[in-house]
C-alpha cells in the first residue's frame, strides 16, 4: 500500500465543483486584486476566528511580518520566540530589524515551556510571540498573564492552529494582533500562497491594511513605506469555499488522531502526543518521536508509508543565523526534538485501512528493533 504523507484528493474532490465556480466567478469579475471576494474573505474569517476584524495578505510570513510592523516593534527590539518553531516565526523578527530570543518548549507539549519565558525578558523586550506548534494551543492564559505584567505585546502565530482553542477560546484571538497561514498544506489552505493578520484593535488592523497595500490609503498616496502583501481575489474566493467545510475537516483530523492514539498507545519508546489541561488540539501534524527516528521513518518509506520530519534542523542551527552565535548544545530541547520527531500520515480522506496500515507498519518496526 503506498500512503502519500498529504493528499488533497478526498478534500478537493468533494469540493472540485465549488472551486471551480469560484474561479470562473473571479475571471468574470475581471477584478482581480482588493475587491468584493478579498472583502467577504476578511469579514467571513474574522467571523470564523472570533474577531473584530481580519486583513488578507499574501502568505503568512508577511502576516507575522506585517503585525510586528503595525504593533513598532523594530531596530534592536527583543521578540521572544519558541526556540523549535518553524523557521518564519524568527525571520518576521528578523524581517523587522529585531532580535529573535529563543525559549525553550516544554518537552510535553512541544509549545513554548510558560515557566522560562520571564526569565528571558529584559529592557528591550517588546513582545511574545507565541507558535501553536503542530496545531496544539498554547497555554495562553499564562503568556497573556506576563504579557500584561511585563508590558509586552503578543502576536500569536496561528499558522498550524486554525480552530484550535485554549479554555475554549480560539488561537489567534488572543493576541494584539495575530497571523496565520493559508500556505496549501495547512488546516485551511488555498491554492496557493496566502496569510492574513486578524484581532480586535480597529486603530492597528487599519495599520496593516495600509502596510500590506504599500503604505497607502489613497492610491498614489502614501503615508508610510509599506510592502505588497495582499491575498488576491482569485485566492480569497477560493478561499471562501473552503472556510465553508474547515469545521468538518478539523473534526476529520481529529477523529483519526484519535484513532491513532489509540492503536498506537503503550509501545515502548515511541512517544505520541500529548494535550494538555486547557489546550485543544487540530492536529495539523500528528507528531511522533522516538530515539530510532531515521530507521523508523527508511523502514515505512520501505513499507510505502510516506512520513516527515518537522523540522530536521532548528533555527539557531540554521545558517541563516549564523550572526547570533549559537551552537549544538544551546537549545538541547528543540535539538532533541529536531533529532528524534516524525510525522505521520493525516489528512481528511485517509482511510480506515490506511489508518490500519500505518499502524501495522509502526508496530512491525518495533517488534524487530
Ligand atoms: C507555514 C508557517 C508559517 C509561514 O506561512 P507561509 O504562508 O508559508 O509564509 C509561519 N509559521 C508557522 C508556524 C508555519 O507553519
Amino acid at each position: 500500500m503506498k500512503i502519500p504523507y498529504l493528499s488533497f484528493e478526498y478534500q478537493h474532490g468533494l469540493l472540485k465543483p465549488e472551486l471551480k465556480s469560484a474561479c470562473e466567478k473571479v475571471i468574470d469579475s475581471a477584478w482581480f486584486i482588493m475587491g468584493n471576494s478579498l472583502k467577504e474573505f476578511e469579514e467571513n474569517y474574522a467571523k470564523l476566528g472570533q474577531t473584530k476584524s481580519s486583513v488578507g495578505v499574501g502568505n503568512g510570513l508577511d502576516a507575522l511580518i506585517l503585525s510586528l510592523m503595525a504593533l513598532g516593534v523594530g531596530e534592536g527590539d527583543e521578540v521572544l520566540v519558541p526556540s523549535n518553531t518553524y523557521i518564519a516565526s524568527w525571520l518576521a523578527v528578523s524581517a523587522v530589524g529585531a532580535i529573535p530570543i529563543p525559549v525553550e518548549p516544554n518537552l510535553a507539549t512541544y509549545n513554548i515551556d510558560v515557566d522560562q519565558i520571564e526569565s528571558k525578558i529584559t529592557p528591550k523586550t517588546k513582545a511574545i510571540l507565541p507558535v501553536h506548534l503542530y496545531g496544539l494551543s498554547c497555554e495562553m492564559d499564562k503568556i497573556m498573564e506576563i504579557a500584561k505584567k511585563h508590558n509586552l505585546f503578543v502576536v500569536e502565530d496561528n499558522a498550524q492552529a486554525h480552530l484550535a482553542t485554549f479554555n475554549g477560546k480560539l488561537t489567534g484571538s488572543f493576541g494584539d494582533l495575530n497571523g496565520t497561514s493559508f500556505y496549501p498544506g495547512k488546516n485551511l489552505g488555498a491554492l496557493g500562497d496566502a496569510g492574513a493578520v486578524s484581532g480586535d484593535n480597529a486603530e492597528l488592523i487599519e495599520t496593516v491594511r495600509v502596510l500590506r497595500n504599500y503604505g497607502s490609503e489613497k492610491k498614489y498616496y502614501n503615508k508610510v513605506k509599506g510592502l505588497n502583501s495582499r491575498l488576491d481575489e482569485m485566492q480569497a474566493e477560493l478561499l471562501n469555499v473552503k472556510l465553508g467545510y474547515i469545521e468538518r475537516f478539523t473534526q476529520e483530523r481529529t477523529v483519526i488522531a484519535a484513532q491513532y492514539d489509540e492503536a498506537l498507545a503503550g509501545i515502548e519508546g515511541l512517544t505520541l502526543p500529548h494535550v494538555n489541561e486547557g489546550s485543544s488540539h487540530v492536529y495539523h501534524i500528528y507528531l511522533v518521536r522516538t530515539p530510532k527516528r531515521d530507521a523508523l521513518m527508511a523502514h515505512l518509506a520501505e513499507l510505502g508509508v510516506n512520513a516527515m520530519i518537522h523540522y530536521p534542523r532548528p533555527p539557531h542551527l540554521q545558517e541563516a543565523y549564523q550572526e547570533l552565535g549559537y551552537k549544538k548544545g544551546d537549545f538541547p530541547l528543540a535539538e532533541e526534538i529536531a533529532d528524534t520527531c516524525l510525522s505521520i500520515p493525516l489528512y481528511p480522506g485517509l482511510k480506515d485501512e490506511e489508518i490500519e496500515y500505518v499502524v501495522k507498519s509502526i508496530k512491525s518496526f518495533f517488534q524487530n528493533n
